[in-house]
């Protein structure tokens, strides 16, 4: 470890389908940190039908819109305080919004803030092809295929289509995405900690990008002792 023995602690930018969960769990697999996704969270809140929660989930993230603050910063802020999160953790889709970043500014101490970049037009046409199995492992019917169609190749489990995986819905979430985020970033840019990748390109490629920014950042830190 670097820096005083400093855990990770990475926030992941996208907007849907840019690939930013790809990348996350490449980073958690390499770094050994977990992947916190209050996507995949809020989802599995979702999909247990006796949890009182899961009617209300339902019916905002069906249609693209966002759970309230309380609740996502408080699932946050206990997520990051168990004992897997020692040796940090990169969150992938959290903050959101102008209160998640005051109240992710007194949990943590982010070190990478990183903007996985997709236009609009490529996500529209990523959407389309999108497949999840019910442990939300993610796959393409043509950038990211499966051996036998329709069934995870990592649990075999089947394979289904998102709820809100479908163009009028994908829509909506890149204007919640660009109306709630795009500050956030701004935000990060000014203070000079985002770093930008292409996404546009194969999932090695994303992910040469950002460990490269990660190594000169960790040579610069050494340099500098
Ligand atoms: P995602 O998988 O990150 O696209 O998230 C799916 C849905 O979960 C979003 O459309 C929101 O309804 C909800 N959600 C996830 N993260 C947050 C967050 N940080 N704040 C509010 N809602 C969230």
């Amino acid at each position: 470890m670097f820096k005083n023995e400093k855990p990770f602690e990475i926030i992941m930018f996208g907007p849907p389908a840019s690939g930013k969960g790809t990348q996350a769990k490449l980073l958690s697999e390499t770094f050994k940190i977990p992947h916190i996704s209050t996507g995949d969270l809020l989802r599995a809140i979702k999909l247990d039908k006796s949890n009182p929660l899961s009617q209300e989930l339902s019916d905002l993230m069906d249609n693209g819109k966002l759970v309230s603050d309380e609740l996502i910063t408080k699932m946050v802020d206990g997520r990051i305080k168990e004992e897997d999160c020692k040796s940090g953790y990169i969150l992938d889709g959290f903050p959101r919004t102008q209160d998640q970043v005051r109240a992710l500014e007194q949990m943590s101490d982010i070190d990478y803030v990183f903007l996985v970049d997709v236009s609009d037009e490529a996500v529209i046409e990523r959407i389309a092809g999108r497949r999840i199995c019910k442990n939300a492992h993610t796959w393409h019917v043509k950038y990211n295929p499966t051996a036998t169609e329709g069934i995870c190749d990592t649990c075999g489990e089947a394979l289904f289509i998102r709820d809100d995986d479908n163009e009028e819905k994908i829509k909506a979430r890149l204007k919640v995405y660009h109306d709630n985020t795009d500050p956030i970033v701004e935000l990060y840019e000014s203070q000079g900690k985002l770093i930008q990748v292409n996404g546009e390109q194969h999932i090695e490629g994303v992910f040469q990008q950002i460990v490269q920014k990660m190594v000169d950042d960790l040579r610069k830190q050494i340099e500098v002792k």
